[in-house]
């Protein structure tokens, strides 16, 4: 049995992908920047592939979407972008919530550094950010407010229509990292109000070290990358021309798909949860209802997370305790933390994260695996035996 369910990690890349990017890789290797032929197919084929992500997104003008290698770059960029310019006018605040990913969390402590103030908003127990608190938390000198759309660990989509209305209204730019919501959920930026939105390829299929960010006209934003003139001089270096065709083709997949994955996998990821929540002592983290078609978060007391991923890896299932991110240090989830779990049970997580190539059988697999590993991990589990004993 071979199971991959850290699709939240990164996908495998789709073969209709490789297909449309091997041209790229091998005959048309030309820089878009040069003059002669290759290079200019090179080159449409890089404008083509940002028309048609602008429109995918519900952006206004294929000039507001911007190629770099990936989500951290984008979240970096649009952060410290937008930051750079506005503290000059005297706007030093940011608000963000507990649980973003490290991409914005870390910006936001490096820009701490640098003099700014940054709020961090409560996801409460569900893992949701209130509109109402985004509305309390904007002041005078808020520079920018930086909500994600999904969240990775545990999947919870946040309310960014609403988050959006509220800082257009107030007049402060709305960033959101998207990199989990696009592909899975309905994303539209000009619906949603957003001003900079983060997503990267290898999320949805695509390939890995490629990613957008889009910047509503009108949005000024100082570069993070200086050199040549790319991308109309804001993000320099060479196009990553394969990756580009990549993510585009990805991105139309996913969304020409997406109604049809999100019904077969709600299915199996609601069978699997409440399987896993007859084992005693278990918790879902996060909202069920406002949730990522294929994410489970799990805690079940009195285990490590980590020795379980280490039996599931064993019995072939291949599964995260949240961040892959914050894997190799024995701190609990930052993101669990901020759901107001203690560190003991936080300890005791597990993510598993479907895409299309999942099946019932994995399914079936998974509730039959689980509960024996957890049953195994806490039969010589002290912690476990103390819990039993308190009760
Ligand atoms: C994966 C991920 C990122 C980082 O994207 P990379 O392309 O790996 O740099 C950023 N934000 C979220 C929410 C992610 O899940």
């Amino acid at each position: 049995m071979h199971i991959y369910a850290d699709n939240a990690a990164t996908t495998a890349l789709s073969p209709d992908v490789l297909k449309a990017m091997t041209p790229y890789l091998t005959e048309i290797y030309g820089n878009p920047s040069s003059l002669y032929r290759t290079g200019a197919v090179a080159k449409d084929a890089v404008e083509a592939a940002r028309e048609n992500i602008a429109k995918l997104i519900g952006a206004k003008s294929p000039a507001e979407v911007y190629f770099t290698s990936g989500g951290s770059e984008s979240d970096n960029w649009a952060i410290k972008g937008v930051c750079k310019v506005l503290k000059a006018q005297g706007k030093n605040h940011i608000i963000t919530s507990k649980f973003e990913h490290h991409a914005v969390l870390h910006v936001c402590e490096s820009l701490a550094k640098e003099g700014f103030e940054v709020t961090y908003l409560d996801v409460y127990s569900d893992g949701l950010v209130r509109p109402e608190d985004v509305k309390a938390a904007i002041r005078p000198e808020t520079a920018l407010v930086t909500i994600m759309y999904a969240n990775n660990e545990i999947g919870t989509i946040q309310p960014i229509a609403e988050i959006g209305k509220i800082c257009r209204e107030a007049g402060v730019l709305f960033h959101t990292d998207a990199v989990q919501a696009m592909g899975n959920v309905p994303v539209n930026v000009t619906d949603d109000s957003v001003d900079l939105l983060s997503l990267t390829a290898h999320k949805f299929h695509g390939p890995k070290g490629c990613g957008a960010l889009y910047i509503r006209r009108g949005v000024r934003i100082a570069n993070l990358i200086d050199g040549g003139a790319q991308e109309r001089s804001r993000r320099a270096g060479t196009e990553n021309v394969a990756g580009i065709v990549g993510l585009s083709k990805a991105l139309e997949i996913a969304i020409d798909t997406m109604e049809e994955r999100r019904e077969k996998l709600t299915k199996m990821r609601d069978r699997l949860i409440d399987g896993l929540l007859r084992i005693e002592r278990s918790r879902l983290n996060g909202s069920r209802e406002c949730r990522l078609p294929g994410n489970v978060n799990m805690c079940f007391e009195g285990i490590e997370g980590e020795s379980l991923l280490l039996k599931l890896d064993l019995a072939g299932v291949c599964a995260s305790s949240g961040s892959a991110c914050t894997s190799g240090s024995l701190d609990p989830s930052h993101v669990l933390l901020s759901l107001g779990l203690p560190h003991e049970i936080a300890h005791g997580s597990l993510r598993l994260s479907f895409s299309d190539s999942n099946t019932e059988e994995d399914i079936d697999y998974l509730l039959k695996v689980v509960p024996e590993i957890v049953d195994y991990l806490r039969s010589f589990s002290p912690l476990w035996d103390k819990i039993k004993s308190e009760n």
